[in-house]
């Protein structure tokens, strides 16, 4: 496996690989949710390129920028033996000048849920996925549904400016508890690892609501809330459609149900597909 750290170093690698590019962008501190997209890139592709980059300009003020678990020497471990070919660690500076060209999120979809509670985030994470997609030269690009709205707006950019790249949506992977696997999940103490289980344990409740034919979207959220009582803070509950417009009804095959809450130091996010 390659490490490249440079732009140069990166094209360089590059050079020396033929076929298809599978490209999956990380933040590090890499888990099995990771892994599997890693997985999924090297089954489906000649060459697969994976980026660790922890990109300043999608942290607000106040987030945990400094504090983001940095494991550089494991994640590289954990590259190698998945068969990854190129992994890409840049610099803040190999990545960013002065004075750059912004992208921004969309004016609806960007701004609500996430985009409403964490301003300015997606424009810093289209800004970083335009960069990396352009240095990977990806045939194809692997991103969890695990942050379903960012995967609906990165799948809009590449509609929006024409990119020829195909973005590959992957499975959540969870714990054996049903925790969603997070980079974040390292700040849980064991108390609030139990009651984090809160966010699955509501997306399960409403999946039960919905298969037994309840599909009206307040009394669903309402006894999703009942059940995220045990969590520090809800932040949203939210239905929507594969779109991100919201829905009165869960529409079978077209919804995402969301949640997002705080359990101690983090703000944990969670979403089903229905
Ligand atoms: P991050 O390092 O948190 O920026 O995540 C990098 C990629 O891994 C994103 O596409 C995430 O959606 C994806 N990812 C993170 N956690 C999971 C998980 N538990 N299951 C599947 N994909 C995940």
């Amino acid at each position: 496996m390659i490490i490249a750290r440079t732009i140069e170093a990166l094209q360089e690698a590059k050079r020396q690989f033929d076929g298809s590019i599978g490209f999956v962008p990380t933040m590090g501190a890499l888990h099995q949710g990771h892994l599997s997209l890693i997985q999924q890139a090297r089954a489906e592709n000649d060459v697969v390129i994976v980026s660790v980059f922890v990109n300043p300009t999608q942290f607000l003020e106040g987030e945990d920028l400094d504090a983001y678990p940095r494991r550089e020497e494991a994640d590289a471990k954990i590259c190698e033996l998945a068969g990854v070919d190129i992994l890409f660690m840049p610099t803040i500076d190999q990545m960013y000048e002065e004075d750059e060209l912004c992208i921004g999120a969309p004016a609806i979809r960007g701004y609500i849920l996430e985009g409403e509670k964490r301003p300015g985030h997606f424009d810093g994470m289209l800004q970083v996925v335009m960069k990396l997609l352009n240095l990977s030269s990806a045939t194809r690009a692997y991103f969890g549904k695990k942050d379903a709205q960012q995967l609906a707006l990165i799948t809009q950019m590449v509609k929006n400016y024409f990119m020829d790249v195909q973005i590959v949506p992957c499975e959540i992977v969870r714990d054996e508890k049903g925790l969603a696997l997070s980079s974040r999940n390292a700040y849980l103490s064991d108390e609030e690892k139990q009651r984090a289980l809160a966010l699955s344990r509501s997306l399960k409740r409403a999946t039960k609501m919905v298969m037994a034919g309840e599909y009206d979207a307040q009394t669903i959220k309402a006894e999703m809330l009942k059940v995220l009582e045990e969590t520090d803070k809800v932040e949203y509950v939210a239905i929507v459609d594969r779109e991100f417009n919201a829905l009165e009804r869960v529409e079978i095959g077209n919804t995402i149900i969301l949640v997002a809450a705080w359990v101690g130091k983090p703000r944990l996010i969670d979403n089903i597909w229905i």
